[in-house]
């Protein structure tokens, strides 16, 4: 019977109540994919479980008859301490604080996707635990707009704003590494979710930017009748790229909203590019899916800004994020290839 060395990628999300698993061969192609939601948050145990089962639905899926799990990448929407493989934070629940998830991983994955092969004794599976931004950021390094870049940024835009980071070809982590969300902003006045006034996430997270502008409708008629015809009489279901076509269409309300964002983002991205001197900003999140011309202003911002003679360069290395909206699985399934790889 053959054997299929295998990785498998797993994300975490939506409060810990969507779990999406792919497998791929050691070479990249991808066999299958899953995903569950679950009514109620996981908690680390019953992950654990979750992730056994679409295991198991994933080997069954791939219709290999020999098959070798050789590391496993999985990606949480939370605060990390990778040194000691622990949960920091992973809001709202409490039950994932300070858990030592990846000892949990490690355990379970040598009962995952094994014991077909007879090949005796075998080395355990390389288990790797990294935040979504990061699994997103190694995905866009490895495979997206970071490829051939040897130090990259990728700025996570939507519901909140993060930030990785990679370096000489490999992920940084951190547990507080790339919060660049909570840069306060002079003038800014709207409390972040972190307790504190007028950070970057309240002026550029898609999610604020939605919520700001439904909030502004009540006293622009002109806004509000635009923002009907584009959501078809459901304010609630804008989305930021619409703000952004309304901005780029010259209703005065999307255009200061807009530029209330993309003016302290180009200042974040510059304290950045003279800190770390990247060679490639990644513009990821749903705020980036406004396109090109939203890029566009954010380099003529920056370019406004920087040191005269590097203005241009600087600004040509922000560009906008490839792989969508699976960007954090991919990158699970990218690192998992890396490590099996032993480029880790
Ligand atoms: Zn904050």
């Amino acid at each position: 019977m053959s054997t299929t060395e295998v990785v498998l990628g797993a994300t975490l999300t939506r409060h810990t109540t969507l779990m999406q698993v792919a497998l791929a061969t050691t070479a990249g192609d991808v066999l299958a994919r899953r995903q569950r939601v679950s009514a109620v948050p996981l908690t680390p145990a019953t992950a654990i479980t979750v992730l056994g089962e679409l295991a198991r639905d994933l080997q069954h899926a791939s219709r290999r008859e020999g098959i070798r799990l050789v590391a496993l990448t999985f990606a949480l929407e939370a605060t990390l301490d990778v040194e000691r493989g622990t949960v920091v934070t992973l809001p709202p629940s409490g039950d994932w604080n300070h858990d030592a998830f990846t000892a949990r991983l490690t355990t379970a994955s040598e009962a995952l996707l094994v014991s077909m092969s007879g090949e005796g004794a075998l080395p355990p599976p390389l288990v790797r635990l990294v935040t979504v931004t990061d699994a997103a950021t190694s995905g866009e390094a490895l495979a997206g707009a970071g490829r051939g870049a040897a130090a990259s940024l990728f700025l996570d835009l939507s519901r909140t704003v993060a930030c990785g980071v990679w370096w000489g070809g490999h992920l940084l982590q951190r547990p507080h590494l790339g919060a660049l969300g909570h840069l306060p902003i002079p003038g800014a006045t709207e409390r972040c979710a972190c307790g504190g006034i007028g950070h970057l996430e309240t002026r550029v997270s898609a999610q604020a930017l939605v919520r700001r502008m439904i909030g502004l409708l009540v006293e622009a008629p002109a806004t509000e009748a635009a923002v009907m015809r584009l959501t078809g009489g459901r304010a609630e279901a804008l989305t930021v790229t619409e703000i952004w076509q309304l901005a780029c269409e010259g209703d005065p309300i999307a255009e200061a909203l807009m530029a209330g964002a993309n003016a302290p983002l180009a200042q974040a991205i510059l304290a950045s590019l003279l800190l770390l001197d990247v060679e490639r900003v990644i513009l990821g999140g749903s705020l980036a899916y406004c396109g090109v011309s939203w890029r566009d202003d954010v380099r003529a911002r920056l370019a406004s800004l920087a040191p005269p003679a590097r203005a241009h360069e600087m600004a040509e290395r922000i560009v906008l994020a490839e792989l969508g909206p699976d960007v954090a699985l991919r990158g699970t399934l990218a690192l998992a290839n890396a490590a099996a790889r032993g480029i880790y």
